[in-house]
Formats: C-alpha cells, structure tokens, sequence
C-alpha cells in the first residue's frame, strides 16, 4: 500500500502544481493587460504568455484531479471473506457456526468457554488462552 498512497501523494502535488501555474499565469496576465483610451482591454505579448499559463495550469489541475479519481476508485473494492465465516462447524451436531456464536443455533452447544486465568470468554476449541497464557481445560461436549 506504500506505493499507491506515494502515487496519491505525486496526484495531489500535480494538482497544487496545476493551481500554482494558473496563479502565476494570472498574476502575468493582470500585468501584462491594459486598458486603453475606450476602456478596451488590450493584452500585451506578456499578458497573452498569462493567459496561456492560466489554461495550462487549469489543464494540469484537470489532469491531476482525473488521475486522482481513477486512482481512487479500485481501492474501495477489496472484501476479505470474514474469516468467521470459513469452517467453524458445533463440535456436537457439526451445524456451520460463526466464530463469535455464543452457542450452537441447532443444539444449543456452548461455543465459548471462560478462561480461568483472566476471565476472558473465548472459542471452544483454545488450549491455551492467547490472553494470558493459561492452559484451558478441554471442551466438554454434553452428549444426551
Ligand atoms: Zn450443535
Ligand atoms: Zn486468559
């Protein structure tokens, strides 16, 4: 992900080059116009060189914001398949399970068993728990 938040960086400095070179190119043109005895504005070879910079600076601040929007667009697609979802089965009645099932829908299992060392609540199937290190007892299936 480095390198596309370094392209989204590069897009942003072309837009602010964009905004830059039109302010130039207005600060040029407003120099290089005048107004003559009928009130005409009359631009100068300067002031036409102004002008030409404000369309180029709007261009590359088009271009720059284009290239963000395309750029931008891919990033918002990606899901990952929760992983709670992928092959948790109750241990009792094999029923498919989420991860964080407080108990089985079908038979009623309990899914999840307090660690003695912290008190955490945590999956059936643990050992040990992550928490705190404690080893957990095994899980007691109720048969019957
Ligand atoms: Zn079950
Ligand atoms: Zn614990």
């Amino acid at each position: 992900m480095a390198s596309s938040n370094g392209e989204i960086t590069a897009k942003t400095e072309i837009v602010g080059l964009g905004i830059l070179v039109a302010v130039i190119g207005f600060f040029i043109a407003s120099a290089g116009m005048y107004q003559n005895i009928f009130g005409v504005v009359i631009l100068t070879s300067l002031g036409w060189i102004g002008v030409a910079l404000v369309f180029f600076g709007v261009a590359i601040l088009v271009i720059g914001l284009i290239l963000k929007d395309t750029d931008l667009a891919p990033d918002q697609t990606p899901s990952p398949i929760p992983p709670q979802q992928i092959g948790y089965v109750c241990p009792q009645c094999k029923t498919p399970v989420m991860l964080d099932y407080m108990s089985c829908p079908n038979c009623g299992l309990l899914l999840k068993k307090k660690c003695p060392g912290c008190g955490q609540i945590v999956p059936y199937e643990w050992r040990v728990c992550a928490y705190c290190n404690t080893k957990l007892p095994a899980h007691k299936i109720n048969k019957g």
